[in-house]
């Protein structure tokens, strides 16, 4: 690189000095915070001056958001001034559903889930009262609720919900209202989370369609909705029309929300998680480091998001070899996710099922052993056995038995996956590919080299 001369040294600096000064009292002293998604000369506040703007402004939204850019504090301050005026608003005998609804949204977005949902649950109670079953605001409700439950992994009670909020707005919002657009696209993501791809397809499909034409390509919800259809193509292994939909949904969440929002963060992880497929390891880990320390740095290190971006980072380190950060990153990912969302949470179980591989992979069997047929156990319980995080599992258990030399108890199970596998991800899918393998091995293994080389064949 050449050599800088004075003259530009002295642009960068004062350019700079230019942007560092609080976009409220214009002063310079430090420290600074970045607030928002705001950039330029109006990224920067002192903290003191933002909370006292935001305990006085006569601003519905100023308590919990930028008036400029709309983006979220997502902090204590938040909850602190929405208590304070629904307490208020109770005592007062005021309407109370919407700072409800804004305090639920706001715990929910802070990953403080258990607190959301009596809120979220009191604001639909008090809507369908107050307003009926088909008021957009209790439309608004029953969507937040499901969309909470389902981040809980309560998905027998998140269904009904989706289901009502969609019917409901197809009557009376008619099939291309952008409100019934959301609705599709998340019935459509809580089938994909569920594991059914094939009924999640065509809504998601149908979602982003219509999200398109109606709201353009740069919305948030659009957005949102084409983050979801790749997460299904993904899913179903088309990696190639997965990977532009993930690219665009990022380069435009940089562009107009910023690289540190929630949401952004999230692309930033689907197109890391990506490329690791790929097997394109460098570009995947710039990505997954960066995720990973915004999300320490805005969302807090116990957030179920960052939770989510540790146990990325932690499968890159286990793709590349380095199977000591793996272990590091996948205690710490598992030990948190138990004491926040609990033993059962699908995130949780994932950390279990993670840890548990590394071990295995470092030769750690026993080990290995109790953790695997934990996650194993609590996904065919609560996912039921043809999921196909399950179908990972009974693979990743069947595996270890053979490991072990007990290719009796092996045999059964990596018979289901296979079973498994061709029923939901079809033949061609590199996931049954690999089952037909893993079957084969084991066959081998066993001496029985006709029926290895028949299910080999039938690839
Ligand atoms: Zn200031
Ligand atoms: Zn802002």
């Amino acid at each position: 690189m050449a050599p800088r001369t004075r003259a530009q040294r002295k642009r960068a600096r004062e350019e700079e000095v230019e942007e560092e000064r609080c976009r409220l009292c214009l002063e310079e002293d430090h420290p600074l915070v970045q607030p928002c998604a705001c950039r330029g000369s109006a990224k920067l506040a002192h903290k003191r001056c933002l909370d006292h703007w935001r305990r006085t402004s006569p601003k519905e939204d100023a308590a919990y958001r930028c008036g400029q850019c709309m983006d979220h504090y997502r902090d204590a301050l938040s909850l602190e001034l929405l208590s304070a005026r629904l307490q208020t608003e109770r005592t007062d005998g005021e309407e109370i559903i919407f700072t409800l609804d804004k305090l639920a949204a706001e715990l929910h977005a802070q990953g403080k889930w258990n607190e959301a949902e009596p809120l979220y649950r009191e604001a639909l109670e008090v809507s369908r009262e107050t307003l009926g079953n088909r008021h957009l605001s209790t439309l608004a409700c029953i969507g937040n609720l499901g969309l909470l439950l389902q981040a809980k992994g309560d998905l027998a009670a998140a269904e009904p919900l989706h289901r009502e909020s969609l019917e409901v707005r197809r009557e009376t919002l008619g099939n291309r209202h952008p409100d019934t657009l959301a609705a599709i696209s998340n019935l459509g993501t809580f089938l994909q989370v569920r594991g059914d791809l094939a009924a999640a397809e065509p809504l998601c499909r149908e979602a982003l369609v219509g999200l398109r034409e109606t709201l353009g390509n740069r919305h948030p919800h659009t957005l949102i909705s084409i983050d979801n259809f790749a997460m299904v193509l993904q899913d179903k292994g088309d990696l190639a029309a997965a990977e532009p939909l993930f690219h665009e949904a990022l380069e435009v969440k940089r562009e107009t929300i910023g690289s540190r929002h929630p949401s952004t963060l999230i692309s930033i992880n689907n197109v890391g998680m990506l490329l690791k497929a790929k097997g394109d390891l460098d570009a995947a880990g710039q990505l997954l480091h960066e995720a990973l320390e915004v999300s320490r740095k805005t969302l807090g290190n116990r957030h179920p998001d960052t939770l989510i971006s540790i146990n990325n980072l932690a499968s890159l380190s286990n793709e590349k070899g380095d199977l000591a950060a793996a272990e590091l990153l996948f205690h710490e990912a598992l030990e948190l996710s138990r004491e926040t969302l609990g033993n059962r949470h699908k995130d949780t179980l994932i950390s279990i099922n993670n840890l548990g591989m590394v071990l295995d992979d470092q030769g750690n069997v026993d080990a290995a052993e109790p953790l695997l047929r934990e996650a194993l156990e609590a996904r065919r319980e609560t996912l039921g056995s043809r999921h196909p995080s399950t179908l990972n599992s009974i693979s990743n258990v069947g595996m270890l038995l053979q490991e072990k030399g007990d290719l009796v108890a092996a045999e059964p199970l990596l018979r289901e996956t296979l079973q498994g596998r061709r029923e939901t991800l079809g033949n061609r899918h590199k996931d049954t590919l690999i089952s037909i393998e893993n079957l084969g091995r084991l066959l081998q293994d066993k001496g029985d080299l006709v029926a290895a080389g028949l299910v080999l064949l039938a690839n």
